[in-house]
């Protein structure tokens, strides 16, 4: 009995030492080796069933010995065990292990597209003079973009080539202008709006895009006059090109105002001597502009015996190719991020 109480702790010996040195068990496999020494059906618990058979006078220290070893077996088993859960955990942590000293994956930030900048700078320009904005649909009526705006039947802009029609009535606004009706019908004077948007034409060149944004201007008080024009006019383009560009009146042609005008600055390129950017002149048009037409005045509900009107159009997209130097329309809808970047 001794002898076989002898060999039991050596296997038990052995086999730990082979497990620590392995420690390929898991901890559940552990706890089942465990049982084949120390449970119910353990080789120890059968050891002491053994006792009964043994002679009385040797009974007390053969027990006393199998509690040893079990005694000695259990503190076995929780050392190798406190080892192979420690190692189980430093695995776990090792693989759930976060490195914060790599650097994280940067969120992309975009960046302005440059008509929005462009839009927002005109606004930002108006606000503090009490203009506020108003939008008008893309989809707009013929009459509110030709006939109220004084566009007879037989005028060029209403050819084919040049308006997107959706049928006889609807189409896509070639202008902003039709905000001008559309605030005047719902407001009376003194009006001061900005009406910014998409407009839509048949065009498609390096300078030209069916689609583009224009920004249109609008006041209506009593005894507005040509001069008031002009001062808007040039605080608009001295604000967006720098105070020390000049500025000069074109007469010019729109069927919306009476008189109509273009305003010029000089070219920032060659200082006024005339390079390919101004085509020679020395001067660049940036505005259109002139005093509501009294038709138009009247189309909005506005009497044009009691009050005046004076408008202007951007071509905002124009203004951000010649003012941030982008040769080509394309380049402002291409959506490539790289271009974009650079507006950060
Ligand atoms: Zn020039």
């Amino acid at each position: 009995m001794k002898e076989i109480i002898k060999n039991l702790q050596t296997e038990i010996s052995e086999v730990l030492s082979q497990v620590e040195a392995d420690m390929k068990l898991s901890s559940k496999e552990f706890f089942e080796l465990q049982g084949n020494y120390i449970s119910k059906t353990g080789k120890i618990t059968a050891l002491l069933r053994e006792l009964g058979k043994v002679p009385k006078e040797e009974r007390a220290e053969l027990g006393k010995e199998i509690n040893a070893l079990k005694v000695w077996a259990e503190n076995q088993f929780a050392r190798v065990e406190k080892k192979i859960k420690e190692a189980e955990l430093a695995k776990r942590y090792e693989s759930e292990k976060i490195d914060i000293t790599i650097k994280g994956k940067e969120p992309k930030i975009g960046a302005l597209h440059p008509v929005t900048h462009i839009k927002n700078e005109i606004i930002g320009i108006f606000e503090g003079l009490g203009f506020d904005v108003f939008e008008g649909p893309e989809i707009e009526d013929d009459y509110h973009n030709f006939t109220a705006l004084n566009v007879p039947a037989d005028h060029p802009a209403r050819d084919m080539q040049d308006t997107f029609f959706i049928n006889e009535k609807l189409l896509l606004r070639t202008q902003t202008s039709p905000g001008q009706i559309r605030v005047m019908e719902n407001r009376k004077p003194p009006i001061k709006v900005l009406v910014p948007g998409r407009v839509f034409r048949s065009d498609d060149d390096a300078t030209h895009s069916a689609m583009f944004h224009q920004m249109e201007g609008l006041v209506v008080d009593k005894g507005l006059t040509v001069c008031d024009l002009y001062g808007v006019l040039n605080k608009l383009a001295l604000e967006l090109f720098g105070e020390n560009r000049k500025t000069r009146l074109r007469p010019n042609f729109f069927p919306f105002t009476e008189p109509s005008v273009e305003l010029d600055v000089s070219c920032a390129m060659c200082g006024g001597d005339g390079c390919k950017l101004c085509k020679g002149t020395g001067w660049i048009e940036v505005l259109g502009g002139g005093m509501v037409h009294p038709k138009v005045l009247k189309n909005g509900g506005v009497d044009p015996e009691v009050y005046t009107g004076l408008a202007f159009g951007v071509g905002m997209d124009r203004i951000a190719m010649l003012k941030y130097g982008i040769p080509n329309i394309k380049l402002l809808f291409e959506n490539d991020a790289r271009m974009l970047e650079q507006f950060k």
